[in-house]
């Protein structure tokens, strides 16, 4: 039986981010700045380069990888949760290249902003309190 708790919608944040900014820093601080402790996420946009990771489910350890080359965000998505008390971004995004041709994972620090146009939904519901999982070894929700 899937885990869930009854959020609401409350605020809806839009901006840009800056050029040459770290695109998983500068939304965390976007959500340390407003107060942000439960989120959703969406972003489009273009990087200068990416850094995103890969979880192997066998060593239980991320794998992390560059793209040394401009790309478009075709999508951008994920939400923000506690951690230790603070507020953390968990994001996947997909990327093009200039042939169309798609890379995709979780979101490192690491890949800079070209330019991002990003939407922030606050959600009103219980803390989602990230704990470490024995079974995956990932910080998952305590609920
Ligand atoms: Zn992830």
């Amino acid at each position: 039986m899937p885990t869930l708790e009854k959020v609401h919608s409350r605020d809806l944040f839009m901006g840009r981010l800056g050029y040459g900014q770290d695109l998983l820093e500068e939304i965390t601080a976007a959500c340390t700045g407003q107060n942000i402790r439960l989120a959703r996420i969406e972003a489009i946009g273009a990087v200068q380069y990416a850094r995103l990771g890969y979880y192997d489910q066998n060593t239980l350890e991320y794998r992390f990888f560059t793209i040394d080359q401009p790309l478009e965000i075709t999508g951008l998505i994920g939400n923000v949760s506690v951690r230790e008390n603070e507020p953390m971004v968990h994001a996947h995004i997909t990327l093009a290249d200039k042939a169309g041709n798609a890379y995709g994972g979780h979101l490192a620090t690491g890949t800079i902003v070209f330019a991002c146009e990003i939407l922030i939904e606050t959600l009103d519901g219980r803390c989602f309190e990230r704990k470490f999982d024995e079974e995956t070894g990932l910080p998952l929700w305590n609920i």
